[in-house]
């Protein structure tokens, strides 16, 4: 499709404005307009509604297709809640920053502050912060909190500990706030390997990484014992919670013993996501971390007022610009009020029942490295495809075909030709057999006409870009290109 600079036409214009009855004057001092013009295309209305409503359908998205993309929660998110976000578009996020602004901020405020207190019963927390901007900026801001109890504690530490299946921002944001990481093996349970584990912890441990249900979808049965192992060498235990679907209104993670949870707002409460943003991933705490969370603090006085509180000498200051991105937060505070406790309950479960529905009804055709019942989302793998040369490359290519946005492959990274599936609790059951049939088709021709396979997609305007060269030579254009 040619780019919108492209089909530019010299003279074509979208409206025709009557000639002037006043003098020209700039509105710029002199110096400051530019000598050339802008190099921007020339359109009319028609050509401009074309382009944009025809790349759009090029565009897959939740409101279009399935999208089990395992690890991401790409569910449906209710139009009402963009409908209440909007509300506050009005509103400039410096407001309640001004001198009295707090008095005209009371709404925003308000949202700010009830979001965390929700959060704090969903999680099992004493405190939550929603500045953080995503799932990974939550885990550097733990990971910070983490590091000042530590630092005020006169500790010596130098690892964070993770499993081997943990998601790849965990070792991340550990190593940018500094430590040094340790690796921990999956045992053949799909497990963090227990013995392994006891061996890695020691006196320099800061703290200790937990995805759980991890990334191959299986709830750790020993995260007690896990969480009080790490706290018997005065280490403290993060829960990696951008999945929480999985356990919602079943299991808060500050009864089991963890200190600090993010929870990616944009998966599990209520916002779409993709291509990069907007998130938000707040972070919970349990009490001897309080001290430390980001500036300013929304409180409550005692009159039910609402007011920013940046008098925290502990803190670790402020990660977010104003109060980090509020419409996330607004949405997630009407998505949780409008489920509800009832609701939330019945999310995790239907989350967790799709992701085993699958699970079912696929594991004759594809290898199940770890088989056990699943939580939110299934790990197969095309290890027997393979023996026909197809991979899981060559399946999610398949499945654009049949109208699906594939599932997650090649991750989680121990398991060999990965497919991880995420039903999300959104989907019907005509969906999800709609897809289990195209997956099931898909190994029939992997054994019977494997060649097939191989040119999907064929629907598509480009079929099988060189991903690398389309991630570093992207074809973007800008003015006076
Ligand atoms: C998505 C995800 C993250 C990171 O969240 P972002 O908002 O993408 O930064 C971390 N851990 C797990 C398990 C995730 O699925």
């Amino acid at each position: 499709m040619e780019l919108i600079y492209e089909k530019s036409v010299d003279g074509r214009a979208g409206v025709r404005l009557p000639a002037g009855d006043v003098p020209a004057a700039s509105p710029l001092p002199a110096g400051f307009l530019r000598g050339e013009p802008a190099g921007l295309p020339e359109l009319s209305e028609l050509d401009v509604v074309r382009h944009f409503t025809q790349l759009s359908r090029r565009n897959i998205g939740v409101d279009t297709t399935f999208y089990p993309l395992g690890s991401c929660t790409m569910k449906y998110n209710a139009k009402a809640l963009e409908e209440g976000a909007r509300l506050f578009t009005p509103f400039h996020p410096m407001v309640p920053l001004l001198p009295g602004g707090e008095k005209f901020s009371q709404g925003a405020l308000a949202i700010l502050h009830r979001m965390g207190k929700l959060l704090e019963e969903i999680t099992g927390m004493d405190a939550v912060t929603c500045q953080p901007l995503a799932g990974a900026h939550g885990e550097v801001t733990g990971i910070m909190l983490i590091a000042a109890y530590h630092k005020a504690k006169g500790n010596r530490k130098r690892y964070v500990i993770v499993p081997d299946s943990s998601h790849g921002t965990n070792p991340s944001s550990a190593a940018m706030v500094g430590y040094e990481i340790v690796t921990v093996p999956t045992d053949a349970c799909g497990d963090m390997d227990r013995e392994k584990y006891k061996a890695a912890l020691s006196g320099e441990v800061a703290a200790v990484m937990m995805t759980c249900p991890n990334t191959l979808g299986l709830f750790n049965p020993h995260i007690k014992e896990i969480c009080a192992l790490a706290h018997a060498v005065d280490a403290l235990v993060y829960y990696d919670g951008a999945n929480l679907n999985a356990i919602l209104g079943k299991l808060r993670p500050g009864d089991v013993g963890f200190d600090v949870v993010h929870v990616n707002l944009h998966k599990t409460f209520g916002t779409p996501h993709g291509s990069g943003g907007p998130g938000s991933g707040p972070v919970g705490v349990k009490q001897a971390l309080v001290p430390y969370l980001p500036v300013p603090r929304v409180v409550e006085g005692g009159d039910g007022r609402f007011s920013l509180d940046s008098d925290r000498p502990l803190s670790i200051g402020r990660t977010a610009n104003f109060f980090g991105n509020f419409g996330v937060i607004a949405r997630a505070y009407g998505y949780t009020l409008m489920l509800g406790k009832e609701g939330l309950i019945d999310a995790g479960e239907l989350a967790v029942l799709n992701a085993n529905y699958v699970l079912a009804r696929l594991k004759d055709l594809y290898d199940l490295p770890y088989d056990q019942t699943c939580m939110h989302e299934c790990v197969f793998s095309a290890s027997r495809q393979l023996r026909h040369d197809i991979r899981a490359i060559d399946i999610a290519k398949f499945l654009i075909d049949k109208g699906f946005h594939p599932p997650t492959v090649y991750f989680p990274l121990i398991v060999k030709e990965a497919i991880m599936i995420e039903p999300t609790e959104t989907e019907s059951k005509a969906t999800l057999d709609a897809f289990i049939e195209a997956m099931r088709e898909a190994a029939v021709l992997a054994e019977k006409d494997p060649a097939a396979l191989k040119r999907a997609p064929v629907t598509t305007p480009i079929s099988r870009p060189d991903e690398t060269k389309a991630a570093r030579e992207q074809k973007v254009c800008h003015f006076g290109c």
